[in-house]
């Protein structure tokens, strides 16, 4: 099976992929971790990619594309995979059709979980962190029994800069805006899959399994 999966950040697209992996035996490949082995592999668009986030600069779409089709390359994606975080704009998705075409891959599904943006804001802006061991809390969801302190070493919970509310809004909004084109791209294509993202995960699971067993759930 060939998968794209979509979602928004705080959508909890990292708890699915790790359990499709599971599931179907086939591997997972986000954009950040082929970034890494690219870099850590020397290869010649390892190398481009590196000088352009040294410089903090973006990495230029004809890198990206290149290092996509590197990896999607490799022996293990011959039975399947599921692709996180890339195509992010219609241009990439063209690119990614190319590629495809020219591996003899079709793809199977494109899996959007979908969460409305006032749950996001929610979810994301009530984590906690501990300072000292790292552990992860949620105001709502998942407090600790101290308010302010962690459970298992006492160090002081804080939030990270980027889940403060003015942050996760502007986040959410370009997500939006770089991938409402895409949803309307593979929905014409007949590939497009929307999951409801505000289930128990096991549900949002079986659902995502449904529907790349071709069933509407
Ligand atoms: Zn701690």
């Amino acid at each position: 099976m060939y998968i794209l999966l979509m979602g928004p950040p705080g959508a909890g697209k990292g708890t699915q992929a790790v359990q499709l992996v599971e599931e179907l035996k086939i591997p997972h490949i986000s954009t950040g971790d082929m970034f890494r082995a690219a870099v850590k592999e020397g290869t010649e668009l390892g190398k481009q990619a590196k000088a352009c986030m040294d410089a903090g600069q973006l990495v230029p779409d004809a890198v990206t594309i290149g290092i996509v089709k590197e990896r999607l390359a490799k022996p293990d994606c011959r039975r399947g995979f599921i692709l996180d975080g890339f195509p992010r704009t219609l241009e990439q998705a063209n690119a990614l059709d190319n590629t495809l075409k020219d591996l003899g891959i079709v793809l199977t599904r494109v899996v959007n979980i979908n969460v409305p943006t006032e749950e996001l804001v929610s979810r994301i802006t009530g984590r906690r962190i501990c300072k000292s061991c790292g552990a992860t809390y949620h105001v709502a969801f998942n407090p600790s029994k101290v308010n302010g302190s962690c459970d298992k070493c006492s160090g002081e919970l804080y939030q990270r800069a980027d889940d403060s509310e003015d942050t996760v809004t502007n986040r959410l909004r370009v997500y939006t805006d770089q991938t409402e084109p895409l949803i309307g791209y593979y929905r014409t294509q007949g590939l497009y899959c929307e999951i409801n993202g505000c289930q128990h995960i096991d549900k949002v699971l079986a659902d995502i399994i449904n529907c790349l067993r071709g069933q509407s759930s």
